[in-house]
Formats: C-alpha cells, structure tokens, sequence
C-alpha cells in the first residue's frame, strides 16, 4: 500500500485564495488587514521565516510592517515596541519571532502582546479560548493541521488520535482542537512508556517531536493518517545514510544543496505504511504560513465586531 499525499502547497494556495477574496471584501469596507512583524536578532532561520511572512502578506494586500531590532535589545525597549504596537490601529497583528535573545523572557513578550493582536495565538487568554473552545486566535501550525485534515476528507469525529510532543506551539493546542473536532486524544511525550504501542493504536498520527524520522513503521497503524510536523535537518552523509533506507535521491540533494530537510517520521516507511500523509517538505510547513495570514484577517475583523470566517473549530 502506498499513502496519499497530502499535498500542503495545494491547500496553502486554495486557503490563500479565500483569503485573497476576504480581503478584497475587507477592503472595500475601508479596513486593509495589517501585521506586523518583530525580530530581535541576527538568527539567520528567523530572518528568513520573518522575511517569507512579510512577503506572503504582501503578496495577498495585507498591509504588512518587518521591525528588526539588535541583538542587545533590553527587556523594557521590547515592551515599549509592543506597547505602540498594541495601540496603533492600522495594526491587527503582532508576530514576535522566535527565540528571543537570552536577556529578553519570552513569555513576558509574548504575555505583552493584546490578546486581541496575538496573531501567533500564545497569549495565556488565547490559550484560555482554545481550551474552553471559544473562538479566539488559534496557534498556526496546529490550525494548519486541522485545515489538512478537513480539507482532505479525513474522518476526525471518532478517530483515535495519538499526538507525540507536548510543546505550548504544536503539541497541546492541536490535541486540543482533534478533543474538540470529537476525536479520542492521547498526548504522549519523552516519558511515555512504550511509544510504539501507543502510536500503533492512531487512526490519526501527529509526529511534532523535532527528533529526525524518530517514528519508524512499527509506530504507525497501516493505513493511519500520519502528520509530520517535524522539521529537521540532516547536514552529513553518515546522518542522511542513518535515516532513509535508500539514501541515493537524499544523498544527492545533500550534495546539491548541503543539507536534506527530513520530519519526524522516516519517509519511506510512512509512505508505505499510512493511508495518508503529509511530506516533509511540503505538508504541514506551508499551512503555517497562510494561517498567520487567516489569523490577520481573522484579527481585523474581530477587532471590529465584523462577522468571522470559520475558524479550525467545529
Ligand atoms: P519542542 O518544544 O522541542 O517540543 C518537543 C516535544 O517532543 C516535547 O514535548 C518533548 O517531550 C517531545 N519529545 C522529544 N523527544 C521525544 C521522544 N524521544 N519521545 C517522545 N517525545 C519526545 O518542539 P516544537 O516546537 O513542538 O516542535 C516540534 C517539531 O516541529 C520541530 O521539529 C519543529 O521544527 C517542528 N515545527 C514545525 C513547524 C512547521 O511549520 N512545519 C512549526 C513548528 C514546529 P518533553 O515535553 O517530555 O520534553
């Protein structure tokens, strides 16, 4: 048996498509949706996720702001930027990137920003609405996941869905919304007593370790749908030889590019164990994106008491 693809470009560009008309509607009522989005840093990874956020925006007519700030940024100065963004009103959406420089604590940042702007849905009250199943701004990734499932038809209602990681980003909040969605949840984590087993048990799979093809075939239930949301990167040849069964393909990518990007599942096993599954690259990856963007309009009109698109909450 080979796995449907679960192709997350395609979905990124339909959902993308929604919100190019959303927006259009936003707009003629005078409002342009606007995000802004705050670096701290040289971190090369975050300046080019920032970089990739700012021009999506802009592509779709979403007003969009790229603050970068130094690496020796304090605590108070960073609070200050928050506290203008927080008012200014051409603003709908703050994104803080991280990680943050050790000096700055990350959950005071992100505990500053207007629950109403939190765009990245990790202020405690956003939380607070997830759990309670109130609508609110959602964390992207884990609304990405629901997206694909929904969009690909996979039955959640009833499902045994197992999630491996506990993370506040990935996770909790996509445990929370497959709770909500009716599926029967188990979170696992590095304590959990034999994994296997517990991941053999999942009609739904969710793979959000960051431990490189971890979850090998004899996790997964044939014909389970596995989401991978893992994304690690395999810079050698031992490292590529150790994951993938056949590393010819991976090992001239390695020599092209220097680097193989590779989940938390091993590839080949999932392919021909799942009944669907999300590639890395190009599953979960591109949702992310495109639900900062839906957060954004989402953000716009909530903030306006305007009626809300549906949100990945049944
Ligand atoms: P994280 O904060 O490091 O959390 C990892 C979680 O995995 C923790 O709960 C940890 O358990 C658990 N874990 C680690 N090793 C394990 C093991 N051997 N067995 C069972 N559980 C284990 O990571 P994250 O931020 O959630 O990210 C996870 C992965 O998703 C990373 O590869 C990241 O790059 C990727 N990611 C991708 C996207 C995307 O857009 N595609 C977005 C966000 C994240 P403990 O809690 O017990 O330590």
């Amino acid at each position: 048996m080979t796995g449907r693809i679960l192709d997350g470009n395609k979905i990124r560009d339909e959902i993308k498509a929604e919100l190019a008309d959303q927006i259009r509607d936003l707009k003629s009522v005078g409002v342009t949706p606007g995000l802004a989005a705050v670096l701290v840093g040289e971190n090369p990874a975050s300046q080019l996720y920032v970089r990739s956020k700012v021009k999506n925006c802009e592509s779709l007519g979403l007003y969009s702001e790229k603050i970068e700030l130094t690496a020796d940024t304090t605590q108070p100065q960073l609070l200050e930027l928050i506290d203008k963004l927080n008012r200014r009103d051409e603003i709908d959406g703050i994104l803080v990137q991280l990680p943050l420089p050790p000096q700055i604590d990350s959950k005071v940042i992100l505990g500053a920003v207007s629950p109403a702007k939190d765009v990245d849905g990790f202020h405690p009250v956003n939380v607070g609405q997830l759990v309670s199943g109130r609508p609110g701004l959602v964390p992207c990734t884990p609304a990405g996941i629901i997206e694909i499932l929904v969009r690909s038809q996979i039955p959640i209602k009833g499902a045994r869905a197992v999630v491996m990681g506990r993370s506040d980003i990935v996770g909790k909040p996509v445990a929370m919304l497959l709770l909500h969605n009716h599926a029967t949840v188990t979170i696992c984590h590095s304590r959990t007593r034999d994994l296997p087993l517990v991941a053999s048990e999942a009609d739904i799979l969710v793979a959000a370790m960051g431990k490189a093809a971890l979850v090998t075939g004899d996790f997964i239930k044939p014909g389970a749908t596995v989401i991978d949301v893992g994304q690690n990167v395999l810079k050698t040849e031992e490292e590529v030889r150790r994951v993938f069964h056949d590393p010819t393909l991976p090992l001239q990518h390695l020599a092209a590019k220097g680097s193989v990007l590779v989940g938390d599942v091993q590839p080949e096993d999932m392919k021909e164990k799942s009944g669907a599954y999300t590639p890395v690259p190009g599953g979960v990856g591109p949702l992310t994106i495109a639900m900062l963007m839906a957060n954004t309009v989402q953000a716009a009109r909530l903030r306006r008491g305007l009626r809300t698109a549906a949100a990945s909450q049944p």
